[in-house]
């Protein structure tokens, strides 16, 4: 599910530049000694990590990869038990207790599909990526899937045809505005710029009747370079499969909420919520291009505009098509193999890795080149294991089945082990595929300043400088004046915001557990995304070829799941989520802000007439309507929470330096596994009972993502998703439900500072 090319770093996120500086937030700083670590127990894990770094082969990966990826391997198929057999044997062989955890999910697979232009001309769509001789595992087109959207309703449509660029809410806003309506029409969009999901949802709400969804050149064809199998971008035939699953939970349509265990009560399909509205399939730009050039009416705004040879018009019609999709709509087994490192102070301490192991075809960049790494990860612990390791905590590794069509094996597990991870968890680091670049973070940001000492001591094995001083150069590079000027400042990068775009979203959003999502990127020049052409023979020649950042990233991630699991106390930094959490209010408070002026300034524009006076007469334009401005909003009881959240942390900051002043902590084991317990519980407290508003399985309060996004976060949801409907009352009324929580929060993390002082 994990869209790759939009794995940019964070600094991309942010809807504002920042307004204040972080005071350097770390609670000690690095090098010397490692947060939550004595003197001594700190040079024995550098030790440790140090030799675990050494022991992670690249050619592993290599063999692991041609190994998993050589037949495909999605749900239900033979091949995606057979790895989880394997995986499952692997774990064991280095010395985890590893088991297979099975699921029984609604997975639709397709059973008919037509996309065709019935008139002016004809023309019947191929759907269908051909076999290349290059590549070896292109043909075996037997077990592939076809090209389709998982979870697209059954439906058979013929209507005129509407361009919608990429289908999301802005753009339907410029319909509105050249007089085009979609109603009873079959809208083509292309991929990008959001979720793929989003793009039938919103086409729905308009009242379309049918989606296409197709892959520009553009956006990962020969607009970019070379097509493959020359280069490593998307050629003409290529087809990007995928989940267009709906937003108000993951996991298995059937079940929310619940695992998706045998005997499991079941919704009926006609009830499950996360089933789309209107039938989508999507295809390649060859078979997009007889649709599209079809199109007549107004030509399409500049920057809707692809990289096909033609003048890109919007329609609606001519060209009129006929949509058909069918799927057998059955339950499927999905494979999860947890594997288990029994802890051996705290072993009721868990802390968890993971990256899926289904694919949507072969799936070897997404998702085995993180896959790998972390069974490497796994191996060499069990190495170190047998040396004399032994973890404080317990570790747990995952290979998740069933990502792609919508996160289910590792949400159902969550729901399954709601309870228990509640109790035990400690924190969820997740990879979902992996290329060749910079290092990239995004997570709950009391890991932000553990994750940034972390690729402090990882080595980039092109430039020999360390992983962290990469990453920290590149985003000077991109960033404007002002960001620069944090960016020098701020001892630490900033982390991403997570969304739901991979296996970490139960953990966090449902389970209140922290989580990181971690891998490499940037310097990819190919993308074959959920493509048969997702392969070893095409990874092995664009991608990460000699596995130098697969190695990489195993040594990140396993260094950082070491770390956490042999800290004496955990080295969760409450001021660096603090300190988000303000920047997050603060974004809330310039949405509005800029919202009003937006308004204002486009009432005063109509009362002058100045839509009126430079509609050309000879387009159809339709002016917007006026608008009521939104009203003041109350943030105060936020801004009140966060300045509790903010002495809290100061607090807990201060009592954790002086604790470690001698460089030892003068605590007895009971006091620290109490302490532990303590900091565990923070994370907890920003989930409520009810949920959000509209998505009650979205538990968390901070971090969730858009319902009309997809992938990125949309930070505060219960109000923000208010703000984006314009429905200001009803925003405003959740302010005080999310003070609510950051208060409770403070509150744990004072608790903690207290037992900490108290040193017992
Ligand atoms: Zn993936």
């Amino acid at each position: 599910m994990i869209a790759r090319r939009l794995l940019v770093c964070c600094l991309a996120y942010s809807i504002i530049s920042p307004l204040s500086f972080a005071q350097s937030s770390s609670v000690t700083t690095s090098s010397a000694r490692f947060d939550g670590y004595s003197t001594q127990s700190s040079s024995q894990e550098r030790d440790w990590e140090k030799k675990f770094q050494e022991g992670v082969v690249a050619n592993n990966l290599r063999e692991s990869m041609r190994r998993l990826s050589a037949r495909p391997h999605h749900v239900g198929s033979p091949y995606d038990k057979d790895n989880a057999e394997w995986l499952l044997a692997k774990f064991k062989e280095y010395g985890f207790d590893a088991r297979i955890e099975a699921f029984q999910v609604l997975f639709p697979t397709p059973r008919e599909r037509i996309v065709e232009l019935v008139s002016p001309t004809t023309f019947k769509a191929k759907l269908q990526e051909p076999a290349l001789a290059v590549d070896p595992t292109s043909n075996q087109t037997g077990e592939q899937l076809p090209t389709y959207n998982a979870y697209s309703i059954d439906g058979d449509v013929t209507a005129p045809l509407v361009y919608v660029n990429y289908g999301m809410r802005e753009d339907y806003e410029k319909l509105d505005r050249m007089g085009i309506s979609v109603k009873g029409a079959i809208v083509i969009a292309r991929y990008g710029n959001g979720w793929r999901g989003i793009k039938p949802k919103v086409a729905g709400e308009h009242g379309a009747i049918g989606c296409i969804i197709y892959s520009d050149p553009k956006d990962d064809g020969y607009f970019n370079g070379d097509d493959y199998p020359g280069g490593g971008w998307r050629p003409k035939d290529g087809a990007q499969r995928g989940s267009v699953m709906d937003t108000d939970y993951p996991g298995d349509p059937l079940t929310p909420g619940v695992g998706a265990t045998a005997d499991a009560k079941r919704l009926d399909i006609k009830d499950a919520k996360t089933i789309t509205r209107v039938p989508v399939l999507p295809i390649s730009y060859a078979d997009a291009l007889p649709l599209l050039s079809a199109l007549k009416g107004p030509v399409a705004p500049e920057d809707w505009r692809g990289a096909l040879a033609i003048a890109y018009h919007v329609g609606p019609g001519p060209a009129k098509v006929h949509l058909k999709v069918a799927s057998n709509w059955d339950l499927k087994p999905v494979y999860d193999v947890i594997a288990t490192l029994r802890g051996s102070e705290a072993p009721e301490q868990w802390i968890l890795r993971g990256n899926h192991h289904d694919a949507w075809v072969n799936g070897a960049e997404d998702p085995l080149s993180g896959m790998v790494a972390v069974l490497e990860e796994a191996r060499v612990l069990g190495e170190l294991h047998k040396q004399g390791w032994n973890p404080k905590r317990t570790i747990v590794y995952c290979a998740w089945d069933g990502e792609e069509p919508g996160l289910l094996g590792s949400t159902e597990w969550v729901e399954t082990h709601l309870s228990d991870l509640q109790k035990h968890a400690v924190a969820y680091i997740n990879s979902d595929g992996n290329g060749r670049g910079y290092f990239r973070a995004s997570g709950s940001h009391d890991l932000e300043h553990f994750i940034n000492d972390v690729a402090r001591d990882v080595t980039d094995p092109e430039k020999g400088i360390s992983v962290w001083q990469r990453a920290h150069l590149y985003r000077i590079s991109r960033a404007n004046a002002e960001d620069r000027a944090e960016l020098r400042k701020r001892a630490d990068f900033r982390i991403g915001s997570l969304g739901d775009g991979s296996d970490y979203t139960a953990f966090l959003d449902h389970a209140g557990v922290s989580a990181l999502n971690i891998g490499y990127g940037g310097e990819v020049d190919a993308d074959q995304y959920h493509s048969i052409y997702d392969d070893f023979y095409w990874f092995t020649h664009f991608v990460d070829s000699d596995f130098s950042y697969g190695r990489a990233l195993a040594q990140t991630g396993g260094t950082a799941v070491m770390r956490l699991a042999d800290a004496d106390l955990l080295p969760f930094d409450y001021a660096g989520q603090a300190d988000t959490i303000e920047r997050y209010e603060k974004e809330l408070e310039k949405l509005l802000k800029d919202k009003q002026d937006e308004i204002t300034e486009r009432n005063l524009e109509l009362k002058e007439g100045v839509f009126s006076a430079t509609a050309d007469p000879k387009k159809t334009s339709v002016p917007p309507p006026l608008e009521t401005v939104p009203p003041f909003m109350n943030f105060a009881p936020l801004k009140n929470s966060i300045e509790t959240l903010k002495q809290s942390a100061d607090r807990y900051q201060a009592a954790w330096t002086k604790a470690w002043a001698s460089g030892t902590l003068a605590l007895s084991q009971p006091a620290m596994d109490s302490i532990n317990l303590d900091l565990i519980r923070v994370q907890r407290t920003f989930l409520t009972e009810r949920g959000l508003p509209e998505r009650p399985w979205f538990r968390h309060q901070i971090y969730a993502p858009g319902a009309y996004t997809g992938y990125g976060a949309k930070p505060i949801a219960a109000v923000r998703e208010y703000m984006d409907q314009k429905k200001w009352k009803q925003a405003e009324a959740e302010v005080p439900g999310v003070a609510k929580v950051i208060d409770d929060a403070a509150t744990a993390i004072n608790k903690a500072a207290d037992d900490l002082e108290a040193g017992k």
